[in-house]
């Protein structure tokens, strides 16, 4: 689950990581507000007025943007606010911005002596540890750095019996080029952030820029979390941080019916148990000449109505030409899932539009096939693999 920056810096200032300071706004006026009150509290003159959504590089996109007075503040809030910001992160139509975060200028004005570095926790899947990646070369576009300069980008591996070692954080600082207060303060930040990271089960807390100020402090001046799905119900403070309006509406609504669904480009709806068969079914339409439209993994209990929640939710994709369904019955039987299809494409009655294919293997395969043969609708049965791509072929020519 991604979270917005706001809430990646309030996880961040709980376990006591520094952040660049700020307010949410949903329009212009409490932009306005807020801006008023951070100049209070912090004592800054200018503001930095940034769009909140699930999407980087905003700053290229023009969904960062700085205010030197109030009337600046409400101009760009409003401005912000309820444009669709297009970055090189979301797609051609970009994203819908609901809310801003309005928060103090950290940079300041005139001064040379900032410097902008990056710095994530993530895991290491190679090596099945965390690491904290980190460079000099802040601020800007990481895949540019890794791409063109690998050599500035340096990793550290945590051993997961002894945690992140004191002197792991002090060679960061060093390697950074720090020294002084501002390396004390870079050991202090490396060690809270990599216990944010841990303590609220997140598998990613990326920091581009962490900021060095003129005065060496050590700030995160960007926040991109993401929380791991399978720890939210331990994390309940932090699930509830979820932003549906961030997410794929058809998504929600899948797991609201607790089905395994992903939203993906392609025109072949699939249907299928187990995630491992769902990877492969999708191997093979690509190999029909097809593209997935989505990922669904309909679980254990597929009857009647878990298939027929599964129709819907795969038709509400208008991309989709034809659904191939993939089953492999073990402990399900499969007379029981063809008569939940056939079931199922009975309740629905005129809403499906597309064809059907239907692969069921395993237990009872060769009755599951009678039952799809004989029920009179238009659903094409199969029951090898490669009878089902060439049905696929065939529909989709
Ligand atoms: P991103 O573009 O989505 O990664 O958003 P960031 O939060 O990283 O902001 C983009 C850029 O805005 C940063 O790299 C900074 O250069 C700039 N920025 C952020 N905060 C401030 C600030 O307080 N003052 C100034 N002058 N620039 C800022
Ligand atoms: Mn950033």
């Amino acid at each position: 689950m991604n979270l917005h920056e706001y809430q990646g810096k309030e996880i961040l200032a709980s376990f006591g990581v520094r952040i660049q300071r700020g307010l949410v706004a949903y329009n212009a006026k409490e932009a306005v507000d807020a801006a008023k009150q951070l100049t209070q509290e912090t004592g800054t003159g200018w503001h930095v007025i940034k769009a909140q959504v699930h999407a980087g590089g905003r700053g290229k996109g023009g969904g960062v943007k700085l205010a030197k007075n109030l009337r600046e503040v409400e101009e760009i809030a409003g401005s912000i606010i309820g444009m669709n910001l297009v970055t090189p992160q979301t797609s051609a139509e970009g994203k819908k911005v609901h809310k801003v975060l309005v928060a103090e200028d950290v940079y300041y004005p005139g001064d040379s002596e900032t410097s902008e570095f990056y710095m994530s926790v993530l895991l290491n899947r190679a090596a099945g540890r965390n690491m904290i990646m980190y460079s000099t070369e802040g601020g800007m576009d990481i895949e540019e750095v890794a791409e063109k300069t690998p050599h500035l980008i340096f990793t550290e591996e945590i051993n997961p019996s002894t945690g992140l070692l004191p002197f792991q954080a002090r060679k960061i600082a060093f390697n950074l080029g720090l020294s002084g207060m501002a390396f004390k303060e870079m050991t202090k930040f490396v060690t809270n952030l990599y216990k944010a990271y841990v303590e609220s089960d997140a598998s990613l807390f990326e920091i581009n820029p962490v900021l060095k100020t003129s005065d060496d402090k050590i700030m995160a001046v960007d926040a991109k979390v993401s929380i791991d799905d399978n720890a939210l119900y331990r994390r309940k403070q932090y699930a509830e941080m979820r932003d549906l309006l961030e997410e794929n509406p058809i998504e929600v609504e899948a797991r609201a019916v607790g089905l395994n669904y992903v939203d993906l480009d392609g025109n072949v709806g699939c249907m299928v148990n187990g995630a491992g068969l769902a990877m492969a079914t999708m191997d093979l339409i690509k190999m029909a000449g097809g593209e997935p439209a989505n990922f669904l993994d309909v679980g254990g209990t597929a009857d009647a109505k878990r298939v027929e929640e599964a129709f819907r939710i795969i038709l509400k994709d208008p991309a989709v030409k034809c659904i191939l369904i993939n089953i492999f019955g073990g402990i399900v039987r499969c007379d029981r899932v063809a008569q939940g299809v056939v079931d199922a494409y009975k309740n629905m009655g005129d809403s499906i539009k597309v064809p059907i294919i239907v692969r069921l293997q395993g237990t009872n395969a060769e009755l599951a096939k009678e039952i799809i043969d004989n029920s009179g609708l238009a659903v094409h049965s199969a029951v090898q693999f490669q009878e089902a791509a060439d049905k696929v072929k065939e529909v989709l020519a």
